[in-house]
């Protein structure tokens, strides 16, 4: 059997804390791993201002609800889950990628998790384990899945390296330069025909 593992946020969903940034007008949250390069500091300063503006977990899945899976995200997911098994592979956080993905269909979702204490309030974060979307691969594999995977950016690409299959998706130029080896492709209709190449079954329905 195929396992067909996709990135999420920049794949079927926009980034989380970007939207996030902008719904709530909080400037500091726009503030990716490119401004603040250590990942602890960049999470310790954003659950800071999370709090500074009240915002708990509740406030926080209620912003979230009123974003939307990327146009033709879901009719997307639709369509692999016919053909093969589909894994998220994430770096988000469970709290963050709920409401999203009830509008996906609720698929299969490997990512981190947030701690939320009585009153709701975020007191920190935990990485479910060191380079969490290689180890998903390397795991699906000891149990024999031939595995695809897509991905956009420079956190997916030892995950495309590691499957059997790998695919860029929506990934910007710099990362398609320096990632020749895989095929990049900007629209669903193209991802679906790179995963019927990529499989080595006969997947006409
Ligand atoms: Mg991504």
């Amino acid at each position: 059997m195929e396992l067909a593992c996709l990135d999420l946020e920049g794949v079927l969903i926009p980034e989380i804390w970007i939207e996030f940034a902008e719904k709530t007008g909080i400037e500091a949250l726009k503030a990716t791993t490119r401004d603040i390069a250590d990942y602890d500091e960049l999470m310790t300063m954003r659950l800071g201002e999370l709090d500074k503006h009240g915002l708990g977990i509740n406030e926080i899945q209620e912003v979230i609800a009123t974003l939307s899976p990327l146009p033709g995200a879901r009719e997307f997911v639709d369509w692999l889950r016919e053909r093969f098994q589909v894994i998220i592979l994430s770096d988000t956080f469970y709290e963050f990628a709920g409401p999203l993905m009830k509008q996906l269909g609720y698929p299969t979702l490997l990512c981190h998790n947030l701690d939320v204490d009585a009153g709701g309030k975020v007191t920190g974060y935990n990485i479910r384990q060191a380079n969490p979307k290689r180890q998903c691969i390397v795991a699906f594999k000891s149990i024999y899945y031939r595995t695809i995977a897509a991905g956009d950016s420079y956190n997916d690409t030892t995950m495309l390296a590691e499957a059997d299959a790998g695919i860029l998706f929506k990934a910007p130029q710099n990362v398609i330069e320096e990632f020749p080896q895989f095929p990049a492709v900007h629209e669903y209709e193209d991802l679906k025909k790179e995963f019927l190449k990529a499989s080595i079954r006969d997947l006409t329905l």
